[in-house]
This record gives C-alpha cells, structure tokens and sequence, in this order.
C-alpha cells in the first residue's frame, strides 16, 4: 500500500478521531510538530476528538497532561476516554453499593458517582462482600501485582458480578523498543485463569465510536463517510474504526513500525485504508 500524506487526506473529511499515543504523544512527550497538525485541522474547521483507551485520567486531568506537554487548547470534550465509558455503564447499571477494583485511587474516584463507592481488591474482605455489587480493571498501578491479582481472582471466583475492563490495551510502550503490560493485559490473565469474558471498554469496541459519533452530532450534521479515524494500531484504532464503518488511517508513528507494516496488515487482515509516516505532513 502506498503511503499517502495525512494533510492531503484530512482536507476531504469534515470530522477526525485520533488516537493519543503513538499519534500525538509517545514515550517522549508530545510528537514533534503535533501542535501545527492541531492548528491546521482547527483552521480547516475540522472537528476534532482525541479517543483514548486510558481510563486512568478524567478528560480535565487529560487537557492539563496535553498543556503540560505543550500542546495547549484542547477542550474537554474533545477528549474521549475509555474511563468515561466504564462510568458511564456503572451509572446506568449500578445504582448503589461498592465497585471492587484494581488500580490507583485517583482511577477510581474518576469513576465515581453518587451513590457509588470504591474500594481496592486489598480492602475488599474475601469472605463477607455481598456489598461489592460490581468489580472494575482501572489501571496497571497502585496496587501489589502478585498479592492482588490473586486476591481479584480469588474474590472473583466466589462472586458473580458484572466484570468491567475500563482499558482493554493490553501493553504501552515505555520506551523506543519496550512495552508494559497494561491493565487490560492484566484482565486477560483473569479471563483465563477463571474462564469468563469480561466488559471490555475501549477501542476497537464500538461504544467509543458510539459516543464520539453521537458527540459530534449533538452540535452537527455528520456521517460516518465524513469521519477519518487515524491510529498508530491495528488491532484497536483500526479495526475499531473498520468496524465502526468509518474511512482509516494508520500512521508509523507509535506501535506499527514501517518495516513490519505490510506484514502485519497482511497476517491480521485488518487494513487500513490509508497508510501516512505521521500526521505531520
Ligand atoms: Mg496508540
């Protein structure tokens, strides 16, 4: 597949999802030259929405990270995260009672609603928890691995509840060549160890798509043809995007190195309809 230029692509869409990392960000801070490629969508009058599958941020705390970063005047609403979606099924389904969860505190209280309250898998009481009427995989952080994922599958095992996963990634990137195993990985590891299927938040599900698609169309008149989802993933932004029925785009920028990019569309089946080193140019 030939490589297009992302400027000559985006002028014939009237909407763009992108992802955040390995797009605008990656192990290093902002990607050089992603305020200039904002400012031209802006100045195309683009509608713009960044859709992550990171649940341990708010959309508040996700325009400061940008801001901190240099990249300035993001609104909150055109940030999209995995964690609102997570919350957003708890409100409707849960009403009352504790979420059980694994991940930091500050995942968790951006979670939160009236009525609700949270409480890490090390505080939850194994033996008398009739109160926790759902559990929640938040972030790969503030909890010991070995003593608490076996203390989540342990609880699981005696408790049939709705099992949210508030980022289905499964790995990050940390470095040029290294990933980390992200709570969505972590989720896996439970899926199999207890043989169940778990709500899976985040893309390529398509309530992000969903949200982000209904979002736009509160303020205008879009269709699906008139919006560019751009990622640096197959198997989430992509195939999510494919799914989702919307026009793609990969970028070489993040997780799908240029040298392996053929072979991977090719083993995956999952193809983009545009290929672009970046969104740089
Ligand atoms: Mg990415």
């Amino acid at each position: 597949m030939d490589k297009v230029s992302f400027f000559s692509i985006v002028k014939n869409y009237k909407a763009v999802f992108l992802d955040s990392y390995g797009v605008l960000k990656n192990h290093q801070g902002l990607i050089e030259g992603v305020v200039d490629t904002i400012k031209l969508i802006r100045d195309e009058g683009i509608e713009l929405r960044v859709l992550t599958n990171d649940a341990s941020r708010s959309q508040v705390q996700q325009v400061q990270m940008f801001e901190d970063l240099g990249l300035r005047g993001l609104e909150e609403k055109e940030i999209i995260t995995s964690g609102m979606l997570a919350r957003q099924f708890l409100e409707l389904k849960i009403k009352t009672g504790k979420f059980a969860y694994l991940g930091t505190e500050n995942s968790a209280n951006y979670i939160m609603k009236n009525g609700l309250t949270g409480i890490p898998i090390s505080d939850v009481d194994i033996e008398n928890s009739s109160d926790v009427a759902a559990f929640v995989f938040l972030d790969d952080e503030g909890f010991d691995w070995h003593r608490d994922i076996n203390r989540t599958i342990n609880f699981l095992r005696r408790n049939n509840l709705p099992i949210i996963v508030a980022n289905s990634d499964k790995y990050y990137p940390i470095s040029r060549d290294d990933v980390a195993v992200a709570i969505g990985g972590i989720s896996r590891l439970c899926e199999s160890v207890l043989n169940q299927k778990f709500i899976r938040f985040g893309k390529p599900d398509s309530q992000m798509f969903m949200f982000a698609y209904d979002d736009i169309n509160e303020t205008g008149n879009f269709g699906k043809s008139d919006i560019l989802m751009v990622g640096d993933t197959l198997h989430t932004d992509i195939l999510g995007g494919n799914k989702f029925g919307l026009k793609t785009l990969l970028v070489l920028s993040g997780n799908t190195r240029a040298k392996h990019a053929e072979v991977k569309i090719n083993s995956t089946g999952i193809i983009p309809d545009y290929i672009a080193d970046s969104i740089l140019e």
